[in-house]
């Protein structure tokens, strides 16, 4: 045994730990009676302790140092070397928080999880704070934890490492200046019919369209799951075992399909790192804004662009005639890009998107600065939805209780959605340049080419770079927000008839 063998072999039993948390989560938003929630909380405290514990050990720091002492000469980019530094980091960030406040982290946010739920089919928000208050108290002991100029950036951190606050700022500043004149745009143009994707749409009828849909992108009966749940997500239990949901709604042919795609777009960028990463920290998407250029890449980009709904249409119509038989490409592609500010984020249209991200991060930020308190959030938020999006909110359910997030304890996370977005644009733009065909071969339903480059540019690193450097191996260039403000106005304003 060398020592990055023993190194592998320790970090192995973590990764399992760590996934076996995975499942009890999969299980938890999917299948676990809803009395089961206080114990599950126990169950995944005791995990994350665990964990914590045994990560944080010396031993851990001995098998480094031993590690990496058999390093010499490795390149950079070699499993050992990554697989050292990666680890390195990850131990001198977890050492700073207490094992105890790691286990009572995931301890509150599981015992939130039922409270939210509870309080967001009522719309009582007041019966939500006190859990909502504790999850926030703990985020701040935690953010205390670490040596940074802003508390946020120990949240972002998490999920983005290496961004701060201000880069955030920055990038949404130039989307609340030029996304809502798109908008209004938009909204005085003729608006967009999409009656057909309206109306009664069996879920067995939306469930084969989707296995049509997925089964071409990269899902794999004997390695990956569909099931619904409340609030889609996607999960990799371990290698081949990648797991998805959906939501389905029989009244709107919208909703399931898309979410279907986005979520195969997280489970492809799992699948997609390679197997000899495996059971090691490098085994997982890089950061969540990567990640969620993954899923927006094939939500919207492919899935809502021209090509694909004209392939679309084929088993739409073999599914639902009725409906389809009269609609075209262009009807189709134009229903599915229709823009109107509304209430609910994971409903928003790609115009509107990021504004209600703009306003999860103003929160945030002020909630981390002591600015704003836990119960003046309904408030702040509906003045938030009026000055960005001119909507009015008519109940907290669909306003501040509408987002799992916060009830995991997951403050700082929000940015990575505006940003994976804009990531997606910067992606496409780079593949297109390099296979000028893409177009051709999603508009034939056959999508494997554009998967395979996103294994090639992308997913093959895991996490053995940095967030910053897997961008830039995979586009050429730092975050930018150009390409996607071009691709929005290309985009809508075909589909609008805009100057
Ligand atoms: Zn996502």
């Amino acid at each position: 045994m060398t020592a990055i063998d023993d190194l592998r072999t320790h970090l192995g039993e973590l990764h399992d730990l760590e996934l076996a948390g995975a499942l009890l989560s999969w299980d938890q938003e999917t299948m676990m009676p809803p009395r089961a929630a206080g114990a599950r909380a126990e169950q995944l405290g005791t995990l994350a302790r665990l964990h914590h514990e045994r990560f944080t050990g010396a031993e851990t720091g001995r098998l480094l140092d031993r590690a990496a002492s058999e390093l010499d000469g490795s390149c950079e980019d070699s499993f050992e070397a990554s697989l050292v530094r990666v680890t390195r980091r990850d131990w001198d960030k977890e050492r700073q928080v207490p094992t105890e406040l790691a286990a009572e982290l995931a301890r509150a946010a599981a015992r939130a999880l039922p409270v939210w739920t509870d309080a967001r089919e009522r719309s009582d928000f007041a019966s939500f704070v006190p859990a909502l208050r504790r999850n926030l108290q703990l985020r701040l002991r935690y953010a205390e934890c670490f040596d940074v100029a802003h508390p946020y950036d120990a949240l972002l951190d998490d999920f983005e490492r290496g961004l701060t606050t201000p880069e955030v700022a920055t990038t949404f500043a130039r989307l609340t200046d030029e996304l809502p004149d798109l908008v209004a745009a938009i909204g005085a143009a003729e608006p967009v019919d999409d009656r057909c994707l309206h109306g009664h749409f069996s879920v067995a009828g939306q469930r084969a369209v989707i296995d049509d849909v997925l089964a071409r992108m990269g899902f794999e009966d004997d390695a990956w799951r569909l099931d619904a749940s409340a609030h889609p997500f996607s999960t990799e239990i371990g290698l081949h075992d990648i797991r998805l949901t959906t939501r389905y709604d029989e009244g709107y042919l919208g909703s399931a399909l898309f979410s279907a795609m986005h979520e195969c777009g997280h489970g492809l960028y799992e699948h997609g790192v390679p197997a000899e990463l495996a059971r090691t920290p490098l085994h997982s998407g890089v950061s969540l804004a990567l990640h969620e250029s993954q899923s927006r890449l094939w939500e919207n980009v492919v899935g809502r662009g021209r090509p694909f709904c004209g392939w679309l249409l084929g088993p739409l119509r073999e599914t639902f005639p009725e409906v389809f038989a009269g609609v075209d490409a262009d009807g189709l592609w134009r229903a599915v890009n229709r823009v109107e500010p509304s209430l609910i984020r994971v409903e928003a249209d790609e115009a509107t998107y990021a504004l209600h991200i703009v306003l999860r991060f103003e929160l945030e930020r002020a909630l981390v600065e002591g600015e704003l308190a836990v119960d003046d959030l309904p408030e702040a938020w509906n003045d938030g939805m009026r000055r960005l999006l001119g909507v009015e909110v008519p109940d907290d359910a669909r306003g501040v209780l509408q987002d799992i997030h916060w009830a995991h304890g997951a403050f700082g996370y929000f940015p990575t959605y505006a940003l994976g977005t804009i990531i997606a644009a910067q992606i496409w733009q780079r593949m297109r340049e390099e296979l000028p065909d893409v177009e051709r071969s999603i508009a034939a339903g056959e999508l494997a080419p554009l998967r395979e480059w996103l294994g090639e540019h992308l997913h093959r690193h895991g996490r053995k770079l940095t967030p910053r450097e897997t961008l830039r191996r995979a586009t050429g260039s730092d975050l930018d927000v150009g390409p996607y403000l071009a691709y929005l106005r290309a985009k809508l304003g075909a589909v609008y008839g805009l100057e």
